[in-house]
């Protein structure tokens, strides 16, 4: 072990000079945050970039779920899975509704389309699926489902930036997508994140609950919180948005590394890239079935020799000690709870040497 550690990810960044050119303005304005230059300009590139007609910013991606969750006025019961970050439960759980768990199906880790109906219940008044690690749902069955049952879609499309299906861009997908811009996500405004829908008739409504629930003329009719994404954070997205696309390629060519050495070996699941996607390699996730070490182990081998993986998602959300305390069913999830188990993410980011994807998978295979 040489000392220097590579952990999971690295945040892309700008140059200093870059970033301090695109903040220099706010000294002269003293518009710090509430709709300043920054947020607007942003708001309006990233329409351009996502190709949506209807985007709105956040503070982080959590409260952009919670935001358009209370915008659409879910009620009841909501569809999910629990193989997922915390925050998808916990949006569903603190906007007063009842997460129903949903398996996952194990080639790409996204809900089992087969397993939605049923689940349904006349209670049941949205699904919100996560495209995970960039996968991207079967969104075509769950819009049949969805429309049948007369359903609201939202996804949580945080590891799915600048993704498309079928030449479709991933904020299209559903009536609302979230995207998480966290530091450790492949686009990043340090914090911060976004809501793309469809329906503009709910854009005075986010607008007002993401500031208190303030409308144009003073007064309140809906209890909002604090959600805005400030003038800082939205200059360091304009800066990153500059490029991600090279961000993206120079991470596919740490995929493909990964792809030749780990692509197929026996006991190993390599996630490969699905049919009609542009992926924006997010994550580098691999799942030991049948492997001649289990997943803790090689684990441990990588954090003697400095690389730190992550176990993501370990444990699915549906065994959080609040579920089982808020009475909420865990429900049948076998496929989610063995992945859960077996998968490793390692390290992942631009800037991620060759030659150390060449000694990490050598610790794999040893
Ligand atoms: C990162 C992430 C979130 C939360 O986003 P923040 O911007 O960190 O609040 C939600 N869901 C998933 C799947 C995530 O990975």
């Amino acid at each position: 072990m040489d000392g220097k550690q590579i952990l999971v990810t690295r945040s892309s960044m700008p140059d200093f000079d870059e970033y301090c050119k695109e903040i220099e303005g706010l000294w002269d304005s003293r518009w710090l945050t509430n709709s300043g230059v920054k947020y607007k300009q942003l708001e309006c590139e990233l329409k351009k970039f996502l190709s949506v007609e209807n985007v709105s910013l956040y503070t982080n991606g959590h409260l952009a779920l919670e935001n358009i969750i209370s915008a659409m006025q879910l009620s009841g019961e909501v569809i999910t899975t629990p193989f997922t970050f915390a925050s998808t439960t916990n949006a569903i759980v603190r906007s007063g509704l009842t997460p129903v768990f949903c398996d996952i199906n194990k080639d790409d880790y996204t809900i089992d389309v087969n397993k939605i109906e049923a689940l349904i219940t006349p209670k049941t008044s949205a699904i919100i699926p996560v495209h995970v690690y960039g996968n991207i749902c079967d969104y075509k069955k769950i819009d049949e489902i969805a429309k049948r049952h007369k359903l609201a879609v939202i996804y949580d499309a945080a590891h799915a930036f600048g993704v498309k299906c079928n030449g479709i861009s991933a904020a299209n997908i559903g009536d609302a997508a979230m995207f998480s811009f966290h530091a450790t996500k492949v686009y990043n405004t340090i914090e911060g994140g976004a809501v793309c829908y469809k329906d503009g008739r709910l854009s005075s409504r986010l607008e007002s609950i993401k500031n208190f629930g303030l409308q144009q003329d003073g007064d309140i009719s809906t209890v909002g919180g604090n959600a805005k994404m400030n003038e800082f954070q939205a200059a360091m997205g304009i800066c990153n948005l500059r490029h991600v696309k090279d961000e993206i390629a120079k991470r596919e060519k740490v995929y493909l590394r990964y792809k030749a050495l780990l692509g197929d070996v026996g006991g190993i699941k390599f996630n490969h890239i699905q049919d009609g996607v542009i992926s924006n390699y997010a994550y580098m996730p691999i799942v030991f079935y049948d492997y001649k070490y289990n997943r803790d182990t090689v684990f441990e081998k990588l954090k003697e020799n400095g690389i730190i993986a992550r176990k993501y998602f370990s444990p699915t959300t549906n065994s959080f000690k609040y579920i089982e305390n808020a009475g909420i069913k865990r429900g049948q999830t076998p496929v989610a709870d063995t992945v859960s188990q077996s998968v490793l993410c390692l390290p992942m980011y631009a800037d991620l040497p060759l030659d150390e994807v060449d000694r990490i998978c050598g610790i794999i295979l040893k």
